[in-house]
Parts: structure tokens; C-alpha cells; sequence
């Protein structure tokens, strides 16, 4: 023990972003200024009034 480990930050590539609502490497959208895979996107989309086009 003693060793510094410092934290794997990736800028670029993949996995530079991550959702910011789960954390989840997986397929991060960046529309309307956020960081949310499509799972979290739908599920916030769906709280803050997006809906599908009629
Ligand atoms: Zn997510």
C-alpha cells in the first residue's frame, strides 16, 4: 500500500463520456445539454414533456 493510483479519465475515445444519470458507458446522447444513454434519455424525456411527433 502507499501507492498513489490515480482514477482512468479518458477524454477522448470511447468511454470518455458516460450517462450522467446511471453512469453507463453505453451509447451517451448529447442533445439539449445532456450526458444521458438512451435508456435515461427516454425516461427524462418523458419527465420534462418531450413527446414523440403525432
Ligand atoms: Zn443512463
Amino acid at each position: 500500500m502507499g501507492k498513489y493510483k490515480p482514477p482512468k479519465v479518458r477524454k477522448y475515445g470511447r468511454g470518455a463520456q458516460v450517462c450522467s444519470r446511471c453512469g453507463s458507458h453505453d451509447a451517451p446522447i448529447r442533445a439539449y445539454g445532456l450526458h444521458l444513454c438512451r435508456q435515461c434519455f427516454r425516461e427524462i424525456a418523458q419527465d420534462m414533456g418531450f413527446r414523440k411527433y403525432r
